[in-house]
This record gives structure tokens, C-alpha cells and sequence, in this order.
């Protein structure tokens, strides 16, 4: 079965077509600018061809249209006819406390998604069009939602509840949900099986997705049972540009002395904060190596920032979880940044968590980073939500048949 994933933003599409036989991509592409004046579309084939397509897209549909018009263009198309596609597969940022898995896409379904949107306000109305979009043009194929949220929906109270007053939680679902749960999800999976403990529910391991948005999580028998990221996005960590968690006190002593309303003080905390805003360089990590290996005081704290942070999540979710048999590293800077890696780890030798830092010189491929005879393996595995996603749909799929 050929499935297409989508991953629909407010003004970008990004797609993959896998052959779900061999799990291979066939070609991937993304739709920028739609809804604006110079939208276009870049396709990659499988084989590296690349075509661009600079055509008007003002909603989603036109982007699917397009998108099938690269799918099926005779120079770098990978099927002849839409009917190829046998489902599509959409990435969902929040599924609430609704979601626990990935799920047909039914018209209650939907609705469910609209319900999320309080939660969800960026993300979710884009992840509406594209599946609303999709079954324009495809009112006959399947659709599967995947919920960014889902693999976090096996936390326990005391892992996701806020200490607010408690009606919060009853109406309003104030409460920890958590992000890049396919991430998380995935690259655990990979994990247990690299350590020929699949299924074993005693193994315990964490996840650290760093990438431009970073979030840890405490993965027990496979089950999330922790993990950063709050009811958004914006907790956790310091990211590329979000504050991660600080004194909520802070806010108001801010806005008044900035004389900022709150709408602007949270466009601060996710836009202009984290590593961009501690440095004042930069928000990718790696300007932000650049520039500390010039000496640059303002980088060299930001890194030590996310550095500082993320050995304490690994602690803390070794704590949480009565122990720690393997850490992964995945996402932008989990799979390229040996630096980070080596220094995150490097103050847990005293938890049996290290790294040997010639197997750490490595980028974007699987490999156990810690030394022979570890008693906990650090790996690197780069991550695929996009798999995830396809092999979600196919199961959902395969079972209507
Ligand atoms: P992601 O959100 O997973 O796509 O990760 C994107 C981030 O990964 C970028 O903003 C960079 O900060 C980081 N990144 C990507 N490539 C490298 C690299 N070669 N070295 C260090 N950081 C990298």
C-alpha cells in the first residue's frame, strides 16, 4: 500500500509517500506560502531529483491539487493516478485528553479536533484544513489522524496534574498533555529493541527529542509516564525560542515594567526567548556552536542553559521511573550536536549514565554512544515521525478491510 502523510501548517503543507512494503519514501515535498503571494511547491523524488512549482495556492485544497500534480508529474512523480494512494496518514498536535491513539478520521472525530482547538490554536485549525482539504480531493480514501499528544496519555495523575485549584482540571482540562509523543513513541520502540527487550515491562528509558522544540520524556514498559512539555508546547526545557519553564511570577513583573499586555508577553516566551533570546545570536544551535567557539559569553551560557536543563530531566525521569536502563538522543540537535550530548550526560557518571566520546563523533545514524559494559546504554537514534504515522494509518486501514 502506497500512503501519503501530511502534515498540515497554517500557511505549509509537508508531505511523504511511502511504500509501506519496503517502508521506503517514495518522495516528500512542502507547500509554502499558501493563502500568501508566492506560494510554490518543492518536490523531491527518492532518488534526489527536486522540482519546484511556483503556482497560486490560496487554501490547502489548491496545495493538495498541486501536490497530486507532483505526485503524479511523468518527470519526477512516483505514482500515475491519485487512486495509488490508499490512505493518508495527518500528524494532529492535540488530541486533548480525548486521544490516547491514532484513529479513523470520522466526522465526530473531527469534531473532537475542533473541540481541541482552546488547546491547540495554532496548530490544530491548520491540521483541520489539510484532512478537510485531503477529503476534498480524495472523498473515497481513508484518512487516520495522529495525535502529537496520544503517546503521553498514559501518565499518571501526578505526572500530568497541575497544582491549581482543582476546577481548573474539571473544566477547563488544565493539565499536562506533552509533544512530539510519535517521537517519543518511536525512538523508545527502537530502543527496546536494540536491547532485545521488547515488551518487557520493567525497561525503563529516556527519551530527549532536541531539536528546534526539545522535550524529555520517562518511557516505562513502553508506556509514557512523564514528560516535559505542558498543556503547550511552551514548558520544559529552553528551546530554539520558547522560554521553556520559569516562574510564572515572572509574567506580570515583566509586563509591567515592559508595559506589555499578556498577548505579547506570550509571544515573547514562544518567539523571542530560549536560546535566541539568552544569546541574542541566534536560535539554531548551530550558530549558536559558532559562535561559542569564538568566545561569545552570551552562547556559551545559552548552551549551558539547555545543557543544565536537560541533565536535570534525565535525573529527575531516572527518579520518577526507580531507574534508567537506556537514554536516547534524536531530533536536530540530539542527532548532530555531539557537544550537547557528551556534556548533558557528563556530570550522571555517578548514575551509571556516560559517553564515550569516540563513538559520540557520529551524526544521524543509529549508534550506542556509551562505553562497553555500560550499565546504562546511551544511544543515538534518529527519529521518524513520519513512519509512525504511515504505519499508524496502514494498521487502521488494513483492519477496515
Ligand atoms: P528539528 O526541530 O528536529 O528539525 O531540529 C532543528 C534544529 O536542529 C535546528 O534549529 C538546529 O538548531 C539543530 N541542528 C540541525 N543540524 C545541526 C547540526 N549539524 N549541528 C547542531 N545542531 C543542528
Amino acid at each position: 500500500m502506497k500512503i501519503l502523510v501530511v502534515n498540515a501548517g497554517s500557511s505549509s503543507l509537508k508531505y511523504q509517500v511511502f511504500d509501506m512494503e519496503t517502508e521506503s519514501v517514495l518522495a516528500k515535498g512542502n507547500c509554502e506560502r499558501i493563502g500568501t503571494d508566492g506560494s510554490f511547491l518543492t518536490h523531491k523524488h527518492a532518488d534526489g531529483r527536486k522540482k519546484e512549482y511556483h503556482e497560486h495556492m490560496p487554501n490547502h485544497t489548491a496545495a493538495i491539487h498541486l501536490v497530486f500534480k507532483a505526485l503524479t508529474d511523468p518527470d519526477t512523480g512516483v505514482i500515475s493516478d491519485m487512486s495509488e494512494i490508499g490512505a493518508v496518514g495527518h500528524r494532529v498536535l492535540h488530541g486533548g485528553d480525548r486521544f490516547s491513539q491514532s484513529v479513523l478520521v470520522t466526522e465526530e472525530v473531527e469534531k473532537a479536533i475542533e473541540d481541541n482547538i482552546p488547546l491547540g490554536p495554532l496548530h490544530n485549525p491548520a491540521n483541520l484544513m489539510g484532512i478537510k482539504a485531503c477529503q476534498e480531493v480524495m472523498p473515497g480514501t481513508p484518512h487516520v489522524a495522529v495525535f502529537d499528544t496520544a503517546f503521553h496519555q498514559t501518565m499518571p495523575p501526578e505526572a500530568f496534574m497541575y497544582a491549581l485549584p482543582y476546577e481548573y482540571y474539571t473544566k477547563h482540562k488544565v493539565r499536562r498533555y506533552g509533544f512530539h509523543g510519535s517521537s517519543h513513541r518511536y525512538v523508545s520502540a527502537e530502543a527496546a529493541r536494540l536491547l532485545g527487550r521488547e515488551g518487557d515491562p520493567e525497561l525503563k528509558i529516556v527519551t530527549c527529542h532536541l531539536g528546534n522544540g526539545s522535550s524529555f520524556a520517562a518511557v516505562k514498559g513502553g508506556k509514557c509516564i512523564d514528560t516535559s512539555m505542558g498543556i503547550t508546547p511552551l514548558e520544559g526545557i529552553p528551546m530554539g525560542t520558547r522560554s521553556g519553564s520559569i516562574d510564572p511570577a515572572i509574567l506580570q513583573f515583566v509586563m509591567d515594567r515592559e508595559h506589555i499586555d499578556i498577548a505579547e508577553m506570550t509571544r515573547i516566551l514562544n518567539k523571542e526567548s530560549g536560546m535566541l533570546g539568552v544569546s541574542g545570536i541566534s536560535s539554531d544551535f548551530r550558530d549558536l556552536e559558532a559562535a561559542a567557539g569564538e568566545g561569545n559569553e552570551r552562547a556559551i551560557l545559552a548552551r549551558s542553559m539547555f545543557i543544565h536543563s536537560g541533565s536535570k530531566l534525565i535525573a529527575s525521569y531516572a527518579a520518577v521511573m526507580g531507574g534508567v536502563d537506556a537514554v536516547v538522543f534524536t531530533a536536530g540537535v540530539g542527532e548532530n550536536d555531539a557537544d550537547i550530548r557528551l556534556k548533558m550526560v557528563e556530570k550522571l557518571g555517578f548514575m551509571g549514565i556516560a559517553i564515550d566520546p569516540a563513538r559520540n563523533n557520529v551524526r544521524g545514524k543509529t549508534a550506542e554512544l556509551s562505553p562497553d559494559g555500560a550499565k546504562v546504554k546511551v544511544f543515538l537514534i534518529p527519529t521518524n515521525e513520519e513512519l509512525v504515522i504511515a504505519r499508524d494509518t496502514e494498521e487502521i486501514v488494513e483492519k477496515l478491510k
